[in-house]
Parts: structure tokens; sequence; C-alpha cells
């Protein structure tokens, strides 16, 4: 009996919260010139605690300025967060297509231009480092992410990860996480196996037990990443949805079937 275990990336293997910050700050600069140089404290506490709202990377453009312009509480963007993106970008007349691409080119010229720095910003969480590279040694290892995939390998390949490159699903796809899913669970080699997702995003867990074919899939909150108190509180209400821990991820993946080395 094999294992299938399938982490998403952003709030689970990795804390990329300063860098994506740090990248929208860049952006929003371009956009709105002003005289600061650099990204300001206060601003950078505020978007890695608004963070859960996010869910791909240009986003975090409008929700740095958001939070720039000061005219709307924590709680209000939590809330309200789609609503006031949409309504930011009309206003000043963005694509989402545009910021994608200044979010992922300033990305670029940032790596280009002090990769040690780029590298600092994207921190593993504590112990994470270890416990992919021995899940990695003992099941089948997907990363599924919303990420670019170049940014991906290139954060594995500084933690010293060894992943296949072609276990790394990323925006590139264009495929939304329950399609990657219901792929892998339909590919003839991994019959048999027993699926396990990791996630930290409620609503995309939420759209997983939405699908009838992922039924057999193993769902998990990861209660490190970027989900807020009432999200938990939600997800432990879900019947197929276990909320974890980092410190309970070890012990799931060494007791999963199949999961013992011999
Ligand atoms: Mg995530």
């Amino acid at each position: 009996m094999k294992n299938v275990i399938c982490f998403d990336f952003d709030g689970v293997i990795c804390d990329s919260a300063p860098e994506t910050a740090v990248t929208a700050w860049k952006v929003c600069r371009e956009l709105w010139p002003a005289d600061e140089s650099n990204l300001p404290e206060t601003l950078l506490e505020r978007f890695c605690r608004l963070r859960p709202v996010l869910h791909t990377g240009y986003e975090a453009i409008p929700l740095m300025r958001l939070i720039e312009m000061a005219g709307e509480s924590d709680d209000s963007i939590l809330e309200r967060f789609p609503g006031l993106r949409d309504k930011l970008m009309e206003q000043e007349g963005l694509a989402v297509a545009e910021l994608r691409n200044l979010f992922g080119n300033t990305r670029d010229r940032l790596i280009e231009l002090d990769q040690a720095a780029w590298l600092n910003w994207n921190r593993f969480y504590q112990g994470i480092r270890e416990i992919l590279t021995e899940a990695i040694q003992r099941h089948a290892v997907f990363l599924i992410t919303t990420k670019q995939e170049r940014f991906v390998g290139r954060l594995l390949r500084h933690h010293k990860i060894g992943l296949a490159t072609d276990r790394i699903f990323g925006l590139e796809k264009q495929q939304t996480k329950p399609q990657i899913l219901g792929e892998l669970l339909g590919r003839s080699e991994l019959q048999g196996a027993t699926f396990h997702f990791i996630e930290d995003r409620l609503k995309t867990l939420e759209d997983v037990v939405a699908t009838e074919a992922l039924q057999p899939v193993r769902l998990y909150l990861a209660d490190w990443g970027y989900n807020t108190p009432s999200e938990r509180r939600q997800a432990s209400g879900m019947p197929r949805v276990e909320v974890i821990s980092v410190n309970d991820l070890r012990p799931l993946l060494m007791s999963a079937p199949g999961g013992q080395s011999r």
C-alpha cells in the first residue's frame, strides 16, 4: 500500500509572507511612486497578519495598496477583501493579467538583484525541511501550489530537497487544486494508494470536499499557515478535515499505511 502525500507550498512548507510583502510593495512603488526606499516595518507586520486573504500572488499588490492607504481596518479587509480588491483595481484601471506579470517580473528582478536576501525572505517553517525529506523517501510526494514552478524549484534546491520537477504542479498548469488531485487520483501507477492533502487555505479544502470524485482524499488544514482562528474553528467542525499542527505532521506521515521503513 502506497501513500501519496500532496503538500501545498506557501503556508505549509514555506512562509513566504515577508517576500510576498516586499515584492508587492516594490510593485506599488512602480504603480504609485513615493519617496520611501524600503518597506516600512509596520506595513510588513500588517501584511503578514492579513496574508490569509490572499489566494494567488498578484492579489498581494491590491492588499499592500489597501494597507498603505490605511482606509480599511484589519477586520474589514479580512471580511471583505475580494470586493475591496476588485473595487481598487477598477478605480485604478488595473487588470489581473497586468498585475500577474508585474508581480512575477518584479520577483525575478529582486532575485537577480540579491538572491541571498530573496531566499531569506522565504523561510521554510521550523522542522519542515526534515519532514519533507523523510516524506519524499517514504512516500510519493507532490507539491500542488498556485506559485510559479520556477520559484518553487529554486527554493527546494536552496534547501537541498530533491523532488523531481514533474512532482511540482504550479501556476503554469492552469488547473485548480481539485483538478490536479483528480488527475493524480486517476493515474494508473497510483491506484490503490492512500491520498493525503495538506493545505492551509480553508476555501481550497472546501472545494475539494465539494468534489465528489475526491471523496477518498484525506484532508488536513495546516494550522501554522495562512488561516484565521475562525477558519480553524470552522475546519474543525468539518467531518472530513483534520486540523493539524506542524508537530502532528511527522507522526502522521510515519504512521500512514506503508509509512514504516522496512
Ligand atoms: Mg497555502
